[in-house]
């Protein structure tokens, strides 16, 4: 699990910091003392990371699409369904935001998966 890294002040310990905790104190694993998290702490970390989700998000559509008319590329959907999947369990565990675009994505590489295995089976099924 990861979230935004902060040093105790009194133990040096890493002490992580979620979004729900702004404002509050979060007790240091270290030495047991509260450490205080600011209401303006800095949560770009997290956002920086939801940005590459959607980068990767964009990129995965794209070759989504390109193995519909290919469809000997039928692991390209699996593989997609690998990492829309990995993408949204890692955005639960640091609290950031699913992309709604993400869960569509994975529907949608589940979908093509299903088809594209489809189309193989009735292509070994005519040729037999
Ligand atoms: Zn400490």
């Amino acid at each position: 699990m990861s979230g935004l890294g902060r040093r105790c002040e009194s133990c040096g310990a890493e002490v992580i910091v979620r979004r729900r905790h702004k404002g509050k104190d979060v007790p240091c694993p270290g030495c047991g003392k509260s450490c205080e998290v600011p209401k303006n702490v800095d949560f770009l970390v997290l956002d920086a990371a939801t940005e590459v989700d959607r980068w990767n998000l964009e990129n995965c559509a794209g070759f989504l699409a390109l193995s519909l008319p290919l469809c000997c590329l039928f692991p390209v959907p699996a593989g997609v369904w690998w990492w829309c999947s990995a993408a949204i369990r890692r955005a639960r565990e640091e609290d950031r935001v699913v992309l709604p675009a993400l869960l569509r994505l994975r529907r949608a590489a589940i979908a093509m998966l299903v088809f594209e295995l489809a189309f193989w089976v009735l292509m070994v099924e005519t040729r037999l």
